[in-house]
């Protein structure tokens, strides 16, 4: 008769989420609760364009016994379309943090400029809602989407960016990007790694190459947004250019199914991967 081994349970790590620091509902404290609830191992909390909500994330992680990745989803642009840019375990939060400050202020610019179109087509708003909405923290559509929601102009979130905000449409307005080059660099320079964020189907290995060379060092593999076939053409790219592999819910609050924090099961094995090339880059730099 043979013994069964005894299995450790699977541990799971989300390494994308939101809080009130940007367009996500829940405080980061909220947040930190939350991935505790999931049974995580470990959660990054990663608001666009702001590690404000960092320092109080990892004070509660500390509290409640998890680990807290300090994070940060930063708007780039190849001079194409957008991409968006994960910064992940950021050592020098305030370097990273100072240098966001201009992209956060003309997101406040570009909320008065979405708020005048919406004038101009008979919507009518106020900015004073939107940025008590925002709460202090990095301003971006999603806030809009709740004052419009609030004021009676749309039923939900998809209304609000079929009619109004998405792109293309007619209040939609282009937010200042960093070029991707120079994203890589402020996030290297703040001792984190770049993970460009749910490349989708857009992430042709072209592209993923010159990143790779511009010294990305990893890529979203799995993301809620993202199709079944995606995943493995992802981890192909990544293991064909030494790239490590990330993932997450993108929670924003609430949510259900995949966009639940751990409703990703992203394994913590990619996470140690993580550590092993932070480690190797800090004993390099
Ligand atoms: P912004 O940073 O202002 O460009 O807003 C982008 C955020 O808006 C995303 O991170 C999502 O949270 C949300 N968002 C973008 N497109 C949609 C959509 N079609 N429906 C609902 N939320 C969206
Ligand atoms: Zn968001
Ligand atoms: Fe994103
Ligand atoms: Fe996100």
């Amino acid at each position: 008769m043979t013994i069964p081994a005894v299995r450790e349970p699977e541990r799971f790590v989300d390494l994308h989420s939101h809080s009130t620091a940007s367009d996500g509902a829940a405080s980061p404290r909220e947040m930190v609760e939350a991935a505790v609830a999931s049974g995580l191992a470990a959660v990054a909390l990663t608001d666009h364009d702001t590690l404000g909500g960092v320092a109080e994330a990892q004070a509660a992680g500390e509290e409640l016994g998890i680990r807290v990745i300090a994070g940060a989803e930063l708007s780039t642009t190849d001079g194409q379309r957008e991409w968006h840019m994960l910064a992940l375990h950021v050592r020098d939060r305030e370097a990273l943090d100072s240098r966001l400050a201009h992209f956060r202020d003309a997101r406040e610019d570009r909320a008065r400029v979405i708020v005048e179109k919406l004038a101009a087509i008979g919507v009518a708003i106020s900015y004073e809602d939107v940025l008590a909405e925002s709460g202090g923290g990095a301003i971006g559509r999603p806030h809009i989407a709740r004052v419009l929601i609030a004021n009676g102009h749309v039923r939900d979130f998809r209304e609000a960016f079929d009619r109004y905000l998405g792109y293309g449409r007619p209040a939609f307005a282009e937010k200042e990007l960093i070029p991707i080059a120079d994203a890589i660099t402020m996030v290297h320079e703040a001792g984190g790694i770049a993970v460009l964020a749910h490349p989708g189907t857009d992430g042709r290995p072209e592209r993923i190459a010159a990143l790779a060379a511009a010294g990305l060092d990893g890529l979203e593999v799995r993301h809620p947004g993202h199709a079944m076939d995606v995943e493995p053409r992802l981890t192909r790219l990544a293991a064909q250019h030494g790239m490590v592999r990330s993932g997450g819910s993108d929670w924003h609050g609430g949510g259900e199914g995949t966009r639940l924090l751990n409703g990703m099961r992203v394994p913590i094995g990619w996470l140690q991967e993580q550590d092993e090339r932070v480690a190797r880059i800090r004993a390099a730099g």
